[in-house]
């Protein structure tokens, strides 16, 4: 088991699926939902499930929540109970609590909160699908922040054989590829000299417009 622990509030699809993978890679989770049918199916799955209600502070403080090193706030549809859980998480005082959005609103609600993280994984999911339906070489794109954001696309049979310093990306399209993944590693900060080859994965970074105008090259 890794040290650090987490605890997830709200066990729906997203909570869940969160919480799972936190026990695939090794973590320990607990699981709180108010609903008791829910906690029954998780709690073979996860390290600990309870059943509580996440906006009452003195259950919090007795299942010693703030002990743990992240609270996910993971309620969705109930704005007004997942406004509350983030609050309690931040008074007790967790280094880190995420949530999760599901409007603008609702998510600068959050920020204003001082949630540290607020995640909007549909608007996200959308903005990730558009970039691979008209990019068919993209395969990942994360925004990492309003302006800037990385992708990492298949390199296309028009850039192989060419080295990083003919295809001149930052004079170009002002984009930087910080990694060349292929089958026996990854080379990390190419070089000029670093040549591409079909079936290597590029992870380039740049502004929202230069890695779109990057995309539109090798498209
Ligand atoms: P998803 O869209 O990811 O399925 P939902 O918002 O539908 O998310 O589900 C959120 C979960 O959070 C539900 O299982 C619900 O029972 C749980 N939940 C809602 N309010 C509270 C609360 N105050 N305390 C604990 N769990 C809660």
């Amino acid at each position: 088991m890794k040290t650090q622990q987490f605890v997830v509030i709200g066990l729906g699809r997203f909570g869940s699926s969160l919480a799972l993978e936190l026990m695939d890679l090794g973590y320990e989770v607990l699981g709180i939902d108010r609903d008791e049918e829910i906690v029954n199916e998780w709690s073979d799955k996860l390290t600990h499930t309870v059943v509580a209600d996440a906006t009452d502070e003195e259950v919090l403080k007795s299942l010693g929540v703030r002990n743990f090193d992240c609270g996910i706030v993971a309620i969705g549809n109930d704005i007004q109970m997942s406004i509350l859980a983030a609050i309690l998480l931040k008074d007790l005082g967790l280094p880190m609590v995420v949530a999760k959005a599901i409007s603008v609103l609702h998510g600068r609600a959050l920020e204003k909160l001082g949630v540290d993280r607020v995640i909007s994984p549909e608007r996200d999911m959308g903005i990730r699908v558009a970039h691979q339906l008209v990019t068919p070489n993209l395969l990942d794109y994360i925004q990492l922040s309003k302006n800037y954001s990385i992708v990492e696309m298949n390199v296309p049979e028009c850039l192989n054989g060419k080295n990083v310093g003919e295809l001149h990306p930052r004079a170009r399209f002002g984009c930087t590829i910080v990694a060349i993944h292929r089958e026996n590693g990854v080379i990390v900060a190419p070089t000029a000299m670093d040549q591409l080859k079909t079936g290597d994965i590029m992870v380039i970074i740049g502004s929202n417009e230069n890695v779109e105008e990057f995309e539109m090259m090798v498209n």
